[in-house]
Formats: structure tokens, C-alpha cells, sequence
């Protein structure tokens, strides 16, 4: 279902971004896709959740709960996306003095069906975000602000938004330089993105997935429980954010757990929201 509706949105963008326009409204088509999917996916997480407890409720007292989570979506992300328009706004100029940009033919095939230049862009994001995943769990100035998105301790949709804005620019930078050297179509790279997150959030939903089939090339929940493990050997596996392709073709794949895991770093459990902002900034963490 969710990738049909964002399959769909791929084929039938600009009759839906016509619609909107003639209603008045402003916002870009694959933003209402994407807000409508993670609305969907949070439905089913209400109403078949794998794991009741994991779901955030609004009057928990738990610091870390669903209030957290708000907080995240309503203020932090948006603040990530200032910062990620600033860095567009800079990288774009910098980029086309060199000749470099989207929509300048260099590599990239710019003829080829909609529908695959979607799936290359996707997939060229993905190699690079893989790699920069791995060094984010091993070099430590990255470790300060990608430990952020682990220090969660359950796991469910709007969690996949709880990371740093400095872990959210950099992952930024490293899936879009690659394909603007290449010249791809920023049509191509909006959708694969917009299709991307909503796999991002699906990764990190309370829901129990099949994965027949879909887990050849969909990092499903229960393969990205394992990434959230607070032991070693199991959370460095599974790296890729969207796809789980990277992690089968270089060796970091692992299985689902049949048992539930525990989520969190060592010593799991909340941290305050200074420790998750501001102090990766001057203090080293664990
Ligand atoms: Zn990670």
C-alpha cells in the first residue's frame, strides 16, 4: 500500500501538483504524499501495532515520549530544514562555477523513463548515505551528533525524525553532492527523496512487516531493530536507511531478531533534550 501510493505519486505528480494548484494550495505535491503516507503509517501503528508499548502517548510522563516527538516534528525538523535550504542555497552557486548542478548533463541519463531515473537517483543516494552511515558509527566527530538517533529507547514512526539538525545537513550534503556531479534531474532527486522518507519513516514503525519479497531491497522495521540494538554486534549491521540492498552486496546485513530487542545506547534510557541538541556540541559522548 505505501509504495503503491508512492509509486503513484511518481506517475501522476504533475496531475496532482495541477490539482492543488487550482484549489489554491501552495504545497508541493510530494510533500501531501508524504505527509499523507506518514499519517497512514501512523494509523496503522494506532490501530495493528506490533508493540503497544512502544506507541508515544501524549500524557505519558516518560521525558521521552510522544511530547519529545512533537517537539522534533514541529521545531527541530523544521529548524534541520532551514539549515538544509541554507546549504542548498550555498552548494548550488559553489557547484555551477564549477559546471557541476542538477539538470546539467554530465553522467546522468537524462532521457531515460521517469520511473528510472527515480530508482537510479534513489539507489546513488542510498550507496553514499550507506557509507556515511558506517563512518557516523565509527569516527567520532560524527558519532556526537548521529548518537543523537540512537539514544531513542522505542521504536515507532515519528521516531525517525529524532535525529540532530548537524546529523540531518550532513546526510543531506552526502546523498545530493553525488548526484548533482552527475547532473541528475531535480525532479528525479525530489521524488526519489520523498519516496525515501516515507521508507524511513516505515523503518522505524511499531508494525509487523512481511519480509518476503519486499526484504530483499526494503529496510523493513524489523531489520532497523537491530541497527537501534544497544549491543555492538548487533547495531552495526543493517546500515542502509532506505534500502538494505548496500548492506546485502558489502556484507553488514543481518536478519530480524526473533525476539524483541532492547533500543537505546549503553546505559539505556531518556536522555534529557540538552544531552540529544546541545551537548554533542562541547562534551564527547559515549
Ligand atoms: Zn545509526
Amino acid at each position: 500500500m505505501v509504495l503503491s501510493s508512492a509509486i503513484g505519486s511518481i506517475v501522476f505528480r504533475d496531475e496532482g501538483q495541477r490539482v492543488l494548484a487550482a484549489q489554491g494550495v501552495r504545497i508541493d505535491y510530494a510533500s501531501c504524499v508524504l505527509l499523507s503516507l506518514i499519517f497512514f503509517i501512523w494509523l496503522i501503528e494506532r490501530f495493528f501495532p506490533a508493540d503497544a508499548g512502544s506507541n508515544g502517548h501524549l500524557f505519558s510522563p516518560e521525558p521521552g515520549g510522544l511530547r519529545r516527538d512533537l517537539v522534533f516534528l514541529f521545531f527541530i525538523t523544521q529548524f534541520s530544514a532551514l539549515l538544509i535550504a541554507f546549504a542548498t542555497r550555498w552548494l548550488t552557486p559553489a557547484l555551477a562555477s564549477q559546471g557541476f548542478g542538477f539538470d546539467l548533463p554530465h553522467l546522468w541519463p537524462g532521457h531515460a523513463p521517469f520511473g528510472l531515473k527515480v530508482a537510479l537517483a534513489f539507489f546513488v543516494a542510498e550507496f553514499f548515505s550507506y557509507w556515511f552511515h558506517r563512518a557516523a558509527h565509527r569516527i567520532p566527530l560524527l558519532w556526537q551528533f548521529h548518537s543523537t538517533h540512537h539514544l531513542i529507547t522505542q521504536l515507532n514512526g515519528l521516531k525517525a525524525l529524532r535525529t540532530h539538525p548537524v546529523d540531518n545537513v550532513l546526510f543531506f550534503v552526502v546523498r545530493t553532492v553525488p548526484l548533482m556531479l552527475v547532473g541528475a534531474g531535480v525532479d528525479e532527486v525530489v521524488t526519489a527523496t520523498t519516496f525515501g522518507a516515507v521508507l524511513g519513516v516505515l523503518a522505524h514503525a511499531n508494525v509487523n512487516v512481511s519480509e518476503r519479497g519486499l526484504g530483499w531491497v526494503v529496510n523493513l522495521p524489523g531489520y532497523h531493530a537491530l541497527h537501534h540494538s544497544p549491543e555492538l554486534e548487533q547495531s552495526n549491521s543493517n546500515f542502509g536507511c532506505h534500502t538494505i540492498v548496500w548492506d546485502r552486496i558489502f556484507g553488514t546485513f543481518k536478519p530480524s531478531s526473533p525476539v524483541k530487542l532492547a533500543v537505546g545506547v549503553h546505559p539505556v534510557g531518556t536522555r534529557s533534550i540538552w544531552r540529544e541538541l546541545v551537548a554533542p556540541f562541547y562534551r564527547k559522548v559515549s
